[in-house]
C-alpha cells in the first residue's frame, strides 16, 4: 500500500465552486496520506477547459500555495470528455491510480476510500455508481436512466447509472491510451479495456454552487455522441426496415394482382402500387447495405486496439530475471 493517487478534475467556469471543492479535497487527501493509504506524492489535478471566468487564476493560486494542487490549462474549451482525457493522460505518467471527479463534488468524495480499497484488492477499474437519484429532478432522472437503457438495447456496453466518477490503475489508463478515437465517449470506451473491475455505490448530491454546464441541448448531443460512437445499430435498423418493406411489398403485389383480376381497380393502379412498394423497399435495403460498409469503415478508422495483454507467462524469462537480481 502507499501508492500514488492523482485526482483529475475538469473545470469549466467553476470559480464559484473551487474554494469549497479544494478545501474538501485537501482534507480528504491529507487524511488519506496521514493514514498511510496513499503516498504523500499524491496530487489533485485541475484541468481548466478554456474557462471564461477566473477559474485558471484560482488554480494558479492554489498551486502556488500548496504543491499538492496541479493545474493543466487547455488552449480552449474542448468539452468535458476531452478535458478529462487530457487530465488522465497526463496523470498516468506520474500516478499509480487516478480518480476522475467533477469539480462540483456532486459525487460523494467519501466513496474514494472504498475505491482505493478495491484497487488494493486487485481491481484495475472501480466504477462509481449512483445508488439514488433523489436529488435529480424527475426529468433528469427519467432522461438519464432512459438513456442507459436505450444504449443497452443498442448493444453498447455501459455501466448503468455510472457517470465519469471512477478509479483507474496506471495500466488501465495505458489501455485507454490505445483508443485513438476523436469522438470521445469515455464511459462507453472504458468497459472495453477489460481487466478486473468492481463498483462502489454512492449517493449523488446537488451542486452546492454555480450551475450545470450540461443544459438539455448538450445532454442530447452527448447522448447522440454516445450512441453513434459506440454502435452501428442505427444502420442495421435501416437494413431491417428495408427488408420489412420488401416483404410487405410482396404482399401488396399479390393483393393488387388479385384486385386486378377481380376488376376492382382503375387502370394503372396495380402496377403503380406494386412498384411504389417494391422500389421503396429496395432503396431502403440498398441504403442499409451501403450503411453497413460505411459502419465498417467507421469502426476501422477508429484504430481501436484489437487486444490488450494482461499477463504473459514466460517461465524462462522469469528465471533469467531472478538470476540477475
Ligand atoms: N465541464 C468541462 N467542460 C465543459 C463542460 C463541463 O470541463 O465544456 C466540467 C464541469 O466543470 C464539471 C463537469 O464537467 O466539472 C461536469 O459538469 P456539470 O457539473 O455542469 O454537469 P452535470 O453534473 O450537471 O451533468
Ligand atoms: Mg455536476
Amino acid at each position: 500500500m502507499n501508492e500514488i493517487l492523482y485526482i483529475v478534475m475538469p473545470c469549466y467556469n467553476e470559480e464559484d465552486v473551487l474554494a469549497e471543492t479544494s478545501k474538501r479535497l485537501l482534507e480528504k487527501m491529507n487524511k488519506l496520506i496521514s493514514d498511510n493509504i496513499i503516498s504523500s506524492e499524491s496530487k489533485v489535478v485541475f484541468v481548466n477547459d478554456g474557462s471564461k471566468d477566473n477559474t485558471w487564476k484560482i488554480i494558479e493560486e492554489y498551486h502556488k500555495k500548496n504543491p499538492i494542487f496541479l493545474g493543466i490549462k487547455l488552449s480552449r474549451n474542448r468539452g468535458h470528455q476531452n478535458a478529462l482525457l487530457a487530465g488522465l493522460m497526463t496523470a498516468k505518467n506520474y500516478a499509480d491510480m487516478v480518480i476522475s471527479l467533477d469539480a462540483d463534488l456532486q459525487d460523494d468524495i467519501n466513496a474514494i476510500d472504498e475505491m482505493i480499497y478495491k484497487y488494493y484488492e486487485g481491481n484495475d477499474i472501480v466504477y462509481g455508481v449512483r445508488s439514488a437519484r433523489k436529488t435529480d429532478t424527475f426529468f433528469k432522472r427519467f432522461t438519464a436512466e432512459g438513456f442507459y437503457k436505450f444504449m443497452e438495447k443498442l448493444g453498447a456496453k455501459v455501466v448503468f447509472n455510472h457517470a465519469d466518477y471512477r478509479l483507474m490503475s496506471k495500466r488501465a489508463l495505458e489501455g485507454l491510451a490505445e483508443f485513438e478515437e476523436v469522438n470521445l465517449f469515455l464511459r462507453g470506451l472504458i468497459p472495453m479495456i477489460g481487466y478486473k473491475t468492481d463498483v462502489v455505490y454512492y449517493e449523488r448530491s446537488e451542486r452546492f454552487a454555480g450551475e450545470s454546464k450540461y443544459p438539455l441541448k448538450k445532454m442530447i448531443s452527448f447522448a447522440f455522441e454516445g450512441i453513434t460512437s459506440l454502435s452501428n445499430e442505427p444502420i442495421k435498423m435501416i437494413t431491417k426496415l428495408g427488408i420489412g418493406i420488401l416483404l410487405i411489398s410482396i404482399v401488396m403485389i399479390i393483393y393488387s394482382i388479385i384486385q386486378y383480376f377481380r376488376g376492382a381497380t382503375v387502370i394503372g393502379w396495380t402496377s403503380l402500387l406494386a412498384s411504389i412498394w417494391a422500389i421503396g423497399g429496395l432503396i431502403l435495403f440498398s441504403i442499409g447495405i451501403i450503411g453497413e460498409y460505411i459502419g465498417k469503415v467507421y469502426l476501422e478508422t477508429k484504430h481501436r486496439p484489437r487486444f490488450i495483454i494482461e499477463t504473459f507467462l514466460n517461465e524462462s524469462k522469469g528465471e533469467i530475471n531472478k538470476e540477475k537480481s
